[in-house]
């Protein structure tokens, strides 16, 4: 797709809501990460539930190591995979106290480090916590971006290099939202409402989707 295109594309997202955010609730860096780690493979409205009680009593690495794994578990058994999520839980939390001052970093290479934590997660945490230009490719944004032409990628990894040079820097702190509420709204997996799209005269795959 070509450069004006895409301008035209983030002009009109831009203008329906032009400071998107992430739909997970956190009161703080380290409650942010917890939340990400917990929404793999999960809903936010689901992980939203489980945290609503957990972050009560525990939304520091300190207090959740208070809390235990045995306890965390208790809050958490409504989320897929909650053994091995509680378990990644907190051995980052004891990451954290012991090497990071009991600080979220604001660096790739530490969060890639701790447990849990990978790519997508770190680029999430980096975005919203931070602020960095960094594009997260989960399942939303990896089809929106590849429906729509912005890329054309077979994995997450190369949609997400590819992105980072078809997506123009302006647009860059935004996008990764932009794209993952259009997708959970709008260009969704198996039904797209192309019809109601506000970007479908741009969209490459509307006349086989729509
Ligand atoms: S026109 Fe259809 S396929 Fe294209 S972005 Fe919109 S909803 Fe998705």
């Amino acid at each position: 797709m070509d450069r004006k295109r895409i301008e035209q594309i983030f002009a009109i997202w831009h203008k329906q809501n032009s400071h998107p955010k992430t739909e997970l609730v956190f009161t703080n860096n380290y409650t942010l990460l917890v939340a990400v780690v917990l929404s793999a493979q999960s809903t936010d409205i689901g992980v939203n539930k489980a945290t609503k009680e957990l972050f009560k009593i525990a939304d520091t690495p300190e207090k959740m190591l208070r809390l235990g794994e045995k306890n965390l578990k208790k809050y958490i058994n409504t989320i897929g995979l909650y053994n091995g999520k509680a378990a990644n839980i907190i051995a980052l939390s004891e990451s954290l106290v012991k090497n990071f001052n009991s600080e979220v970093p604001e660096d790739f290479n530490a969060l890639i480090s701790l447990a849990g934590v990978g790519q997508k997660t770190a680029n999430v945490v980096l975005n919203c916590a931070f602020g960095h230009p960094t594009i997260a490719v989960d399942t939303h944004v990896f089809r929106v971006a590849n429906r729509l032409g912005f890329v054309n990628e077979t994995t997450v990894e190369k949609t997400e290099l590819a992105l980072m040079k078809a997506i123009p820097k302006k647009w860059q702190t935004h996008a990764h939202h932009w794209m993952i509420l259009h997708g959970r709204y709008v260009c969704q997996a198996r039904k797209p409402k192309c019809g109601e799209c506000l970007i479908a005269e741009f969209c490459k795959s509307r006349q086989i989707l729509g």
